[in-house]
């Protein structure tokens, strides 16, 4: 079986968000079963090393105004097709934004050209590699399904949501530059509102749709988490399925993290302790023992850190810790960096984005908190539980489905491995603080708990084995 996915990031040559750790990980997930994937990628700056390593497989002599070609390479394990145009990927900074923080202007061109290209690759452009099925990936690649569909093609498509926050929609304009028909503008394929909707276009014509967790799949359908999709998602009902996303066991590994202080296991817990100091020490915290809570996020409404703002004294009060690692909004950054300097040794906050950084804060720190307004998956949960770091969960789309919630009787059946609160409002927030801080108090029940928590199954065998599933019955 040969799988076309279709993206705008990929682990670890290039990444946002969440989306770029699935990309760069199902397919190595996907091989052992059978299934072989290549990546079609936009050649951003970031990855002009594999591309002069690579090989061209296809030239396009005018690809939406410009020079472009297909460079086939593979990288780090993964087999990819870089979509080489200078004039739509060549640029400094952000992905997705200019340098005054707004979205690129050309963006329904830059992505509608990775779809078209996407599309052609389905349909035998390349000599000797043809894909039994194309896999689309959120908004910029939502467009495979609209290319093939025009062209009349019947190669199957899946589209896949990771946010639908992010939905790419434009002046009905772009379809003529884009080379789409006109008809592509109804209310049955991309029209939305008077304007012109990749992503709903993608929904309206893939074959399947999927998403990143079984609770987000429900979610999406209340026009309280569909964000005006609600609709849509409610018509594709019976091709929808939700698959909880993994995380790479070899990268997210506390036994042998290459950038935490101190490897450990479940085995011998004591040695987390080395990494909490080192942490501390980091962000110029005291070496307190009580509870060090950590954040790893982007810092956007989304995210629901402005709810932890709110609580951060009530935290204080319990002689926790908090170290927070995140960009984003420019009024959070500021928010948290003044609570930083006001409570100088007990809240450290740095703002950037640091990989490195983020896996020493797992090892680190005694328990992660992710009060999401909405969470498709989420990945720093997973990352939490495999370093036995306890999540502090929202319980709201992929929360709900990988943490299970440390009441009275989970505890008593041994199967708690966080702590999940509901509604998501600062008071849900400040109990379900108050509940880890007591459990924290308590060594042989939080101990238990990180043991359970580090033995949980996060790794993709289980969704790997769903989306060879999904595939196969569509091919
Ligand atoms: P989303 O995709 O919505 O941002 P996820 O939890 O699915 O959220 O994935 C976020 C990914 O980005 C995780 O791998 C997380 O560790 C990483 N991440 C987020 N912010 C930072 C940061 N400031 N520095 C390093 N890694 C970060």
């Amino acid at each position: 079986m040969n799988i076309l996915f279709v993206a705008s990031e990929c682990a670890p040559f290039i990444k946002t968000g969440g989306l770029a750790d699935v990309i760069g990980a199902v397919p190595k997930a996907l091989a052992p079963l059978g299934a072989k994937v290549r990546i079609l990628l936009p050649a951003y700056p970031a990855l002009s090393a594999e591309l002069a390593r690579g090989r061209e497989v296809l030239p396009l002599p005018d690809l939406l105004g410009g020079p472009a070609r297909v460079v086939a390479v593979t990288a780090r394990g993964l087999d990819l097709f870089l979509l080489d145009a200078p004039h739509l990927f060549d640029r400094a900074g952000n992905i997705y934004l200019g340098p005054d923080g707004t979205d690129w202007p050309d963006n329904a061109l830059r992505f509608g050209a990775l779809s078209q290209v996407g599309a052609q690759i389905a349909m035998g452009a390349l000599d000797g590699w043809v894909p039994d099925l194309v896999n689309a990936h959120d908004w910029q690649a939502a467009l495979v399904p609209a290319y093939l569909h025009a062209a009349g093609s019947a190669v199957p498509t899946v589209m896949t949501i990771h946010n639908i926050a992010f939905q790419g929609v434009f002046d009905a304009d772009v379809l003529a530059p884009l080379g789409l028909p006109a008809d592509m503008f109804t209310v049955d394929k991309g029209e939305y509102y008077g304007r012109f909707s990749f992503l709903k276009c993608g929904l309206m014509l893939a074959s399947k749709v999927t998403t990143v967790s079984p609770t987000y799949a429900r979610e999406l359908m209340d026009p309280g988490f569909g964000m005006g999709l609600d609709g849509v998602m409610q018509a594709r009902r019976a091709d929808l399925t939700g698959i909880v996303n993994g995380i790479d066991l070899d990268v997210w590994n506390p036994e042998t993290d290459p950038a935490i202080a101190a490897p450990y296991s479940a085995r011998n817990l004591r040695k987390k302790a080395q990494n909490k100091s080192a942490l501390q020490d980091r962000f110029g915290l005291t070496p307190d023992a009580g509870p060090l809570f950590c954040v790893i996020s982007r810092l956007t409404t989304q995210k629901g850190l402005d709810l932890l703002l709110e609580v951060l004294p009530s935290l204080l009060a319990h002689g926790a810790q908090l170290a927070l690692l995140g960009t984003g909004d420019k009024g959070m950054e500021q928010a948290f960096a003044d609570a930083a300097s006001r409570h100088a040794g007990q809240v450290g906050v740095i703002i950037g984005y640091d990989e490195s950084l983020s896996h020493l804060m797992q090892a680190g720190s005694d328990a992660i908190v992710i009060p999401s307004r909405f969470e498709p998956c989420g990945l720093t949960q997973l990352y939490g539980l495999r370093y036995g770091t306890i999540p502090v969960v929202a319980r709201t789309g992929g929360l709900a489905d990988t943490v299970i919630d440390a009441n009275l009787a989970a505890l008593d059946a041994g199967c708690a491995t966080g702590v999940q609160f509901a509604p998501v409002t600062a008071m849900g927030l400040e109990q379900a603080i108050a509940r880890t801080c007591d459990l924290f108090a308590q060594p042989k029940v939080w101990a238990a708990m990180q043991r359970r928590a580090m033995r949980q199954s996060v790794g993709w065998e289980t969704s790997a084995r769903a989306y060879q599933t999904l595939f196969q019955a569509l091919i």
